[in-house]
């Protein structure tokens, strides 16, 4: 049987590397960004304008937790998976829910079975464990399940983050299992070959990967970095298709992030992608890209988006500032997105401070633009011999202000 996931180096420098995940869904080069679509949908933004050459994303990340109480996943198998009811033909990765159940929903209780905790939409009683993860992205039938971890607070003592990091551990094995019965049953909907083999996708040209599901694994374990190199070891005794590290970016110091990644990242495994959840800021992502991550997700460029705040190659700007009541510059001079083709600063100040939708269209449109680019020009750094340079000149920039 072939994998559901392949991964191939294609250039490395220092700890950077660029590669190709091929996927049922399609192949694309890393470092990779992922937009997030919190509910089926990134937030202001169009399908069209994701894979239109300004974005041209290549992955998306969508949330179980919120797709299960909403509008529900035996909804979204009945519309023929998220793919389809979404339509989006791309990849898609799903998280597990465990980051928002604990985050966001009230009276949790957490057994060695699975979190019983009240929804933050109508307050009923809900029960997610690994088990019903995996059914939930089986029935999404996204292209990358995620294993369901229990998320600790950053600053965890070393006792709680232990105990917290054990039962990851222990549900990573059931998560794998449960995983692997739903693929010997069918369940999964987003399946792109039918029992034969044989594929109505073959046109993607991703020849040898299964079109089955892949699921990664979750490094805990707080900010210990012990208790993550045990995590590590454990998670990779159980065997996934690439490997995450989780936990980070939830109120710790940007050195201590740094520091985890640093110590952690080079030594998961070479032959398998490596992703960063949930982090973080153009700079972080560059640095962890120097760390050795492959893959990134946040909401940043959305949600600062919609809040007014865009980021450049000169750092954040706020457009609420009165500054640029007059300004005719585009938001980024050296950023050619279409947004920054035809605006000015004047315009989406307007637009934002009078409440027009389109405010936070453009500014959300930029920012992904920003981001993408930025791993684009990563990848090409790295292929290059030149991420060194990069690096440091980005840096520079972004932290030089914006004029
Ligand atoms: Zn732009």
């Amino acid at each position: 049987m072939s994998d559901a996931l392949l991964w191939r180096t294609l250039a490395r420098e220092g700890e950077a590397r660029t590669g190709v995940i091929l996927t049922r869904r399609g192949a694309f080069e890393t470092p990779v960004f992922m937009p997030v679509g919190t509910l089926g949908s990134v937030k202001g933004v169009r399908f069209e304008e994701l894979e239109a050459t300004d974005l041209d994303a290549s992955i998306i990340l969508a949330n179980t937790y919120h797709l299960w109480l909403r509008p529900g996943h035996e909804v979204i198998r009945a519309c023929g998976g998220l793919h389809k009811f979404i339509g989006w033909g791309r990849a898609i990765l799903t998280d597990s829910g465990g980051f928002q159940v604990f985050s966001l929903s009230d009276l949790r209780r957490v057994s060695e079975g699975g979190v019983e905790f009240r929804s933050h939409v109508d307050g009923g009683l809900c029960f997610l464990s690994p088990e019903v993860s995996m059914e939930v992205q089986a029935a999404l039938g996204s292209d990358i399940v995620m294993a369901f971890d229990e998320c600790p607070p950053g600053q965890a003592a070393h006792d709680a983050a232990r105990a917290s990091m054990e039962l990851t551990a222990r549900w990573a094995r059931r998560s794998r299992a449960r995983f692997d019965e739903l693929q010997r049953e069918g369940a999964d909907a987003g399946q792109t070959r039918d029992a034969n083999g044989s594929s109505d996708e073959a046109r993607m040209g991703v020849d040898g990967v299964s079109g089955r599901q892949a699921i990664f694994g979750i490094v805990q374990g707080a900010t210990h970095l012990d208790l993550r190199r045990e995590s590590l070891a454990r998670t990779v005794e159980v065997g996934f298709d690439g490997y995450a590290i989780g936990g980070l970016s939830v109120g710790e110091e940007k050195e201590v992030m740094y520091e985890v990644v640093e110590r952690v990242a080079p030594s998961m495994p070479s032959d398998a992608p490596r992703y960063l959840m949930g982090v973080g800021t153009p700079e972080d992502l560059v640095e962890c890209v120097a760390r050795g991550v492959d893959m990134f997700d946040c909401v940043m460029p959305t949600r600062n988006g919609r809040n007014g705040q865009a980021f450049t190659s000169r750092g954040k700007l706020n457009i609420k500032n009165a500054r640029w009541t007059t300004d005719t510059r585009p938001l980024d001079e050296l950023c050619a997105c279409s947004v920054c083709r035809r605006h000015s600063r004047a315009y989406l100040r307007h637009l934002y401070m009078t409440g027009e939708m389109l405010a936070a269209v453009l500014l959300s449109h930029h920012n992904l633009a920003f981001f993408l680019d930025t791993m684009r020009r990563v990848r090409q750094a790295i292929r290059s011999g030149e991420f060194t340079r990069f690096r440091r000149e980005f840096l520079v920039g972004t932290g030089s202000g914006v004029e």
